[in-house]
């Protein structure tokens, strides 16, 4: 280790002014205490792990509630909360996506699906909130209140302009919201019969501010936009102004005020056509989700992406070494996701001999990926907080993270009792069980992610197994964001963004640990003892 603390000796005892005392050594030393990142990594020749480091404290002036943890994430997007939910099955499907979003994070929706289901679940992510909503649903005066319990059973509002044409710049005739059909007796009334008539609207024009301000006002559910000639141009729904009260975090498009939903896709020919679906449910982002991404098929398929839906931002990857990086920047990513063989349920460094130990790939990749101004996603081997802020300082923009959202009450599957544990299932994206959900369902799934799809023979790169319940996404992601100000606090830096050029101007320093080190950083000398990590 290249920590050359020389030699020289001073009796320092004769200093009573500490602070003068620290400046001397550091001059003597000709460095702070503890290694800065550089040092560590420039004598790294095995390899490090999150736990094969701490940061050192610093000095706090501030509350943890007054830490920022706003982040680039992509080129063109921050996040509040630099939080991503991992494109896997037993992840990121349309209500982890939702939760995510509105606490300022992003969810990927999987691909081990069709592309309409994939599709439909990133339109419901778009769909849950809304500024103006430019596409309601609409029906016409001969529709029946049937009409309006079946789209409330399919789409969960109730909320119905009622126009001349049953369309869309229809002339607006009424509303029908939930109280004018809660206690109606007959499903076969016209909703012309039911249907309020009188109505509060605003003007074609009007801004989203002063549209929020007639429905404060108005105390109603929804307010009609409509032109000169009464024709409904937009609706206006009060819950949004709700969720947009409790989730000031939101991830959101600036214009239309939808959640940001990511999708994974894979590198097939096929997922040009699957993309095509995402794009017109509304995606914002896409990640190529391949376990090795230094790839043929991924640089073409990145190319073609950026040619045809240059709107789109593009989350390359996975990579681990800074060759694999400048191969996906030179064709235009705008974020990399880093990690191979890291993840908890992964067997890739096992079986394929290839990977790297996760503090290392973070460190390299995403120190070379600065230069151009590419952000990069820590992905796999996050078990706690303190691994986010690990991989934060060593220059990750976020994080991504499956095991550790597995068993939410919002991840897919359902409860099971194992040994008296509540537990959901967890399975990597190249274990067999996941593999094989394509031949059930006759669609290709995550074969393509390992570059397996043509072989007879599957080689799993990932296993499956069970996790223990944790309840809702809100409390956790809660405490893991306060988790990371609180450490933020301790290392004395505001933001972020602070953490990071304090890695790279050197302020911000860290030490190794031995193996009993760790032992010593962990629990111990208990008979029993419960960690609850939240409360
Ligand atoms: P900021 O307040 O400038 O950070 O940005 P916001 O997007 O939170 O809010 C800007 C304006 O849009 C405010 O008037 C909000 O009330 C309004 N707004 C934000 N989200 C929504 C939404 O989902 N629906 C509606 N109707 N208005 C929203
Ligand atoms: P409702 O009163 O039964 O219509 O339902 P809410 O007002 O509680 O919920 C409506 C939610 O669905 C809002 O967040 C809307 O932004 C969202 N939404 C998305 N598309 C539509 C649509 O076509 N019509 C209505 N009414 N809401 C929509
Ligand atoms: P709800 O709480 O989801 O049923 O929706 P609202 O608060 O919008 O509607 C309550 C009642 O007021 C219903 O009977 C509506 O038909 C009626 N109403 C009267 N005028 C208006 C109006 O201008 N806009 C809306 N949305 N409802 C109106
Ligand atoms: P975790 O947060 O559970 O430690 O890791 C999640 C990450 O593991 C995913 O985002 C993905 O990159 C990776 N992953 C998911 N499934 C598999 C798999 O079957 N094999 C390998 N090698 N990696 C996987």
């Amino acid at each position: 280790m290249p920590h050359s603390n020389s030699k020289k000796t001073v009796d320092m005892s004769q200093f009573h002014d500490y602070k003068r005392a620290n400046e001397l050594l550091k001059e003597l030393y000709s460095q702070k205490d503890g290694l800065s990142a550089k040092q560590i990594f420039e004598g790294d020749n095995n390899g490090l792990t999150y736990n094969d480091l701490l940061i050192l404290p610093g000095y706090i002036d501030f509350a943890a509630n007054q830490v920022l943890l706003e982040s680039r994430v992509t080129k063109n997007l921050v996040l509040k909360t630099p939080f991503m939910s991992s494109p896997m099955d037993t992840v990121t499907e349309t209500d982890m996506a939702i939760r995510m979003a509105l606490l300022g994070g992003v969810g990927i929706i999987h691909h081990n699906n069709t592309a309409d289901e994939q599709a439909e679940m990133v339109r419901k992510v778009k769909k849950y909130k809304n500024g103006f909503i430019v596409d309601p649903v609409i029906l016409g005066p001969d529709n029946t209140v049937r009409d309006v319990r079946k789209i409330k059973e399919s789409l969960g509002f109730s909320g119905i302009p009622v126009t001349d044409t049953g369309k869309m710049h229809g002339k607006l005739l009424g509303i029908i919201t939930s109280r004018d059909i809660e206690f109606h007796g007959s499903e076969n009334s016209k909703l012309s019969e039911v249907m309020t008539k009188d109505l509060v609207t605003a003007p074609l024009g009007v801004t989203l501010e002063d549209a929020n301000t007639i429905l404060r006002t108005s105390k109603k559910g929804k307010l009609p936009i409509v032109d000169q000639d009464y024709r409904l141009e937009a609706l206006l729904s009060r819950t949004d102004l709700q969720k947009n009260l409790y989730f000031p975090d939101a991830s959101k498009d600036f214009k239309s005020k939808q959640l940001l939903c990511g999708a994974a896709i894979g590198t097939r020919p096929d997922d040009k056509a699957r993309l095509k679906k995402l794009v017109e449910a509304g995606v914002d982002l896409v990640v190529l989700d391949s376990s090795q991404g230094n790839s043929m098929y991924q640089i073409e398929m990145l190319r073609w992406i950026k040619s045809t839906y240059p709107d789109i931002d593009v989350i390359a990857g996975n990579v681990v070494t800074r060759e694999q990086a400048a191969n996906l920047i030179q064709e235009g990513a705008d974020g990399l996701r880093m990690g191979m063989g890291s993840g908890a349920a992964c067997i890739t460094q096992e079986v394929m001999a290839c990977g790297r130990p996760q503090a290392t790939a973070v460190w390299e990749v995403s120190q070379f990926a600065k230069l151009f101004g590419v952000p990069t996603i820590a992905d796999g081997g996050i078990q706690n907080v303190g691994h986010i802020m690990k991989a934060m300082a060593l220059g990750a923009s976020s994080v991504m993270m499956g095991s550790l959202l597995a068993a939410c009450t919002e991840s897919p599957g359902t409860t099971i009792v194992y040994n008296n544990v509540r537990c959901k299932a967890y399975r990597g994206m190249g274990s067999i069980a996941a593999m094989s959900k394509t031949a059930i369902e006759g669609d290709n799934g995550s074969t393509a992610r390992y570059f397996s799809e043509s072989d007879s023979m599957k080689v799993a790169q990932g296993v499956s197994g069970l996790v223990a319940e944790k309840g809702s996404v809100d409390k956790f992601i809660s405490y893991l964001s306060s988790g990371v100000k609180h450490s933020l606090q301790d290392i004395g830096v505001r933001s972020l963004d602070l953490l990071r050029s304090g890695v790279s101007d050197e302020s911000v320093r860290f030490q190794l640990r031995s193996s009993s080190a760790m032992r010593e950083g962990d629990v111990h000398g208990f008979v029993q003892f419960e960690k609850q990590l939240m409360g």
